[in-house]
């Protein structure tokens, strides 16, 4: 009775009667091969690894029982293993194209759904093969990724260039208009100037902005608060280092309410219509380094004249509310 520790590791051949007379033997049968040391020495550790699940199982195709033919089996089993490797890589790829050339041809539409092209062959058109797609090969999310990127790049590119389109525009006919006023209430010095290309372009402002801030002519202009206005102590060691600030107010004095009120009442219907208002402002210097502060209010008018808000500030009667009343 053989015991287990005096057995060599064999590998049971299975050569068919068919196989052998093909290849000229004549030996057939599950005959069982002896491995030896200086064999499996001389395999790759891959080699090895396939003989040693060849030790349970008969191994067929084989035509004579040797080590040469054991090692041809087992070069066999990983050329196909190979084969099969590469094959699968291969399909990989292919669902790689076949997504990167769906994901292509896809669209964003207008609202931001993604549309996907329709083939007659109806071979790939749907969400769900985008899915099974993705499911199939982690790449594909990445490709989309990227598809999806570049969409709204486009998207981006054609709304901005529709906004840039509108604002150009917007804005010749602005310069239109003005050029149009200057001719009509400038004097023919400045008219001879602005044809000539020589207009300053301050000088053209003072002329459409006194034209639409006419009715306001006789009011004061708001004069901007500086560092000086700032009520510094006298031992004050910087009175340049203040901060200026401003903002709508949310509560309004009796007398500045009328004021607000009668420059309200300059402003034409049409503007009225077209969205002019009067707003109440608050404006406060302070300065850092001694804390020293001061106020002023301004009512801004904002006139809409050719598609354009224009504003203009002037003086309003010094508030007389708590801080809390101001607003921002
Ligand atoms: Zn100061």
């Amino acid at each position: 009775m053989a015991t287990m520790e005096n057995r060599t590791a064999q590998v049971v051949l299975t050569i068919t009667t068919e196989a052998a007379v093909r290849a000229g033997k004549i030996r057939s049968g599950s005959i069982p091969v002896d491995l030896t040391e200086e064999y499996l020495a001389g395999l790759t550790p891959e080699q090895r690894e396939v003989v040693a699940g060849m030790a349970h199982t008969a191994v067929f195709g084989a035509v004579e029982p040797t080590l040469d033919e054991l090692t041809r089996l087992v070069n066999t089993q990983l050329a196909e293993k190979a084969e099969k490797r590469q094959k699968a890589e291969e399909e990989a790829a292919e669902w790689r194209r076949q997504a990167a050339r769906v994901i292509a041809e896809r669209r964003i539409t207008e609202d931001g759904k993604v549309d996907w092209p329709r083939r007659p062959d109806g071979w790939y058109a749907s969400d769900e093969l985008i899915a099974a797609m993705r499911a199939e090969d982690p790449a594909v999310a990445e490709l989309e990724m990227e598809a999806e990127a570049v969409a709204e790049a486009v998207q981006r590119e054609k709304r901005k260039s529709q906004e840039e389109e509108a604002a150009q525009a917007a804005a010749a006919r602005y310069r239109e208009a003005c050029e149009a006023l200057v001719r009509q209430i400038g004097t023919q010095d400045q008219v001879e100037r602005m044809e000539a290309g020589m207009l300053p372009n301050s000088e053209r402002l003072d002329l459409v902005y006194s034209h639409i801030f006419r009715a306001f002519a006789g009011k004061e202009r708001y004069r901007r608060l500086t560092a000086e206005d700032a009520c510094h102590d006298d031992d004050c060691d910087d009175p340049t280092d203040v901060e200026v600030e401003a903002g709508d107010c949310s509560a309004a004095t009796a007398a500045q309410w009328q004021e607000i009120k009668e420059f309200r009442s300059l402003l034409s219907e049409q503007e009225t219509r077209d969205g002019a208002d009067v707003d109440l402002r608050w404006h406060e210097v302070e300065c850092w380094r001694c804390r020293g502060k001061s106020r002023r209010w301004s009512l801004r008018v904002t006139i809409y004249w050719h598609g354009k808000a224009m504003t203009r500030e002037y003086a309003a009667t010094p508030g007389n509310l708590a801080d809390a009343e101001w607003g921002d």
